[in-house]
């Protein structure tokens, strides 16, 4: 029997990482040790590791569950990269590729098995398994087996017979969703309630944060790109706006394709295998675009509507900067999508407490975007989670406080014109009366004649529609997004008629989002010439053994060549993310290409 090799070991020299991140040391020595856990860490935050690590550092094979396809061959690939020994088994493989891959099963030269539930909880891979030293299970993005979530799978449910039927192995859960009852229900179904959870910070501060009213959709999404360049994902509300959006990205000359669950399995499949492959590719897609998403590069994504609540925002623009580096969240909202999303929950069949919890999601979300403060601080609390200081610098109201001012009168002006008009038109109109414009329609109805109108002709439009949202984010003001956008005050509107309720308003930019995160959020080493080889050739590379380019050796690492220039392999392996695997396989082409360049 032999003695299970450090994990620090095993984490420089397969992994070429110097240090484990965070709370991964943690989890990885408890796993090996043999101890079963529940790991909470952001997207991004490494929980690859925290059962790689173990897995190879304990006899036997470790078991990987995980939902997706795309998934399991993108890590396999990556894991096969750095030498490690490892397979996926899901219902999509040809069947005399499935029967190799139990042959290696079998014959104990596997270290890592991908596996889907389905496959796995199926009697005969279950036999299998009982006749094998198993190191652990691992079951990643264990919030499926959760019917609180959106990713609700019911094949995860069978993943409970896991501990009674191997007692003595280890298991992790792990995924990116913090959600309290979520947590929970995860324990309980997945037998796990007596082990320990291990909850990361959520903090991703490479992320630099904004939210800014959709005024002019493309031209605030045309600036985003410009600034952060590289592969990005737009977040659409319906599946025609993926199609829309990533039609007029073409047009604009970006490689840009849209993705939704309309879409059949084959064309998902291109599409993920696309994504994962272009250079600087731009997916425009609904919420369905989700795990599967291993690219580390992803330096940017913008919301064009409204997230239903803080956590799936967070997770989404979570898809951002997994490699560390600076990148970039945009979120456009405006008082329609608000009053939307409330009257979606209202007539929803959920049970009343469903809609209370959904109500305060909606609720949380709508205050991050109308934030006067720190939006990260915002969001963290959100997670429980207090945020280490109260100003974060890394969002735009940090880098750029908004100016507040007494909106008392201008909202009560507002108020009054949407009740005088007997509040049965839209913004533009209420608008118009506020800025006394006779036109045809304030004519019609004699709105000329009230005495509202022309009362707020010292405010701009925009600045009105500002109010008028502003109203809508504290529920004052409702509009009636399935008829034609007719405004209605409601209860909450009273006490800031009467006056006993002071309203501060944000005095929004006209031009919101920062500039000045335009230089951070560079790519490294874009531009310089050693960097810009070493991409060619990564590309050459990942082509001729169709992987994704990242797989090969991501931005960081050849970032860190490209710095450190190194001249012998044994300086290479130095250089972090080059593990010894690596090396070997790339070494000489790369040395050479330093040569060529220097
Ligand atoms: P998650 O599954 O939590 O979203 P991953 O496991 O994919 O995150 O890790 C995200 C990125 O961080 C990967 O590119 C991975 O190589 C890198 N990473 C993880 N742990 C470390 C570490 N200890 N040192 C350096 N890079 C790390
Ligand atoms: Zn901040």
């Amino acid at each position: 029997m032999r003695t299970p090799e450090d994990p620090r070991e095993v984490l420089r020299r397969v992994f070429g990482h110097e240090e484990f991140r965070g709370r991964q040391e943690e989890i990885v020595r408890h796993a090996t040790d043999g101890g079963s856990g529940l790991v909470l860490m952001p997207t991004g935050g490494g929980k690859s590791l925290c059962f790689q690590v173990p897995a190879l550092c304990r006899p036997g094979i470790g078991i990987v569950v995980s939902p997706l396809i795309a998934l399991m061959e993108d890590q396999v690939a990556a894991l096969r990269q750095q030498g490690v020994a490892a397979a996926a088994l899901h219902s999509d493989l040809p069947p005399e590729e499935a029967r190799a891959v139990l042959r290696d099963l079998h014959g104990g030269r596997l270290k890592l098995l991908y596996v889907s539930p389905e496959r796995l909880t199926l009697d005969g891979t279950l036999a299998r398994l009982d006749e094998l030293p198993i190191a652990l299970f691992a079951v990643d993005e264990a919030h499926c087996v959760s019917q609180w979530g959106h990713h609700f799978r019911p094949e995860y449910r069978g993943l409970g017979v896991l501990g009674e039927r191997f007692p003595g192995v280890p298991r992790l859960a792990l995924t990116a969703t913090a959600d309290p009852r979520t947590v929970e229900d995860i324990r309980v179904q997945l037998g796990l309630t007596e082990a320990p959870v291990f909850r990361a910070s959520f903090d991703r501060p490479n992320i630099f944060i904004s939210a800014a009213p959709r005024e002019s959709e493309r031209s605030q999404l045309r600036g985003l790109i410009r600034e952060a360049g590289g592969c990005g994902i737009v977040y659409c509300g319906s599946r025609a706006r993926t199609e829309s959006t990533a039609q007029w990205l073409c047009a604009d000359g970006h490689d840009a394709l849209a993705f939704h669950a309309g879409m059949d399995a084959g064309a998902k499949r291109e599409a993920h295998r696309r994504f994962a492959r272009g250079d600087n590719v731009i997916m425009a897609a609904t919420i369905a675009f989700g795990m599967g998403i291993d690219r580390p590069d992803v330096r940017w994504v913008a919301h064009l509507d409204l997230p239903r609540s803080p956590e799936s925002w967070y997770q989404e623009i979570g898809r951002a900067g997994r490699d560390g580096l600076p990148a970039r969240a945009l979120l456009l909202y405006g008082a329609g999508d608000m009053a939307l999303a409330r009257h979606r929950i209202a007539e929803s069949p959920a049970s009343d407490e469903q809609k209370r919890v959904e109500r305060s999601r909606l609720d949380a979300m709508i205050a991050i975007a109308e934030a006067a403060s720190c939006r990260r601080a915002l969001l963290l609390r959100c997670f429980g989670e207090e945020p280490a200081a109260a100003e974060c610098g890394a969002c735009d109201v940090c880098r750029t406080p908004p100016r507040m001012f007494d909106g008392t009168v201008a909202a009560q002006k507002l108020l009054s014109a949407v009740v005088r008009t007997g509040q049965r038109f839209g913004l533009g109109h209420v608008v118009d009366v506020l800025r006394g414009r006779l036109t045809d329609k304030v004519a019609q109805f004699a709105h000329d004649r009230l005495p509202t109108f022309g009362v707020g002709k010292d405010i701009s439009d925009s600045v009105w529609r500002g109010v008028a949202r502003q109203l809508v984010a504290r529920g004052a003001l409702d509009v009636a997004v399935e008829n034609h956008g007719e405004l209605v005050a409601t209860e909450a509107a009273r006490p800031v008629l009467r006056g006993t309720e002071p309203v501060m308003l944000r005095q929004d930019a006209v031009q919101p989002g920062p500039r000045r995160a335009a230089t951070a959020a560079a790519p490294v080493g874009s531009g310089d010439p050693l960097f810009e080889a070493l991409r060619l050739w990564r590309r050459g590379v990942a082509q001729a053994q169709s992987v994704p380019a990242y797989v090969v050796a991501d931005d960081r690492t050849l970032a860190g060549i490209a710095s450190r220039r190194p001249a012998t392999e044994d300086d290479l392996l130095e250089v972090p993310g080059m593990g010894r695997s690596r090396v070997e396989r790339y070494g000489a082409d790369i040395l050479r290409i330093l040569r060529e360049e220097a």
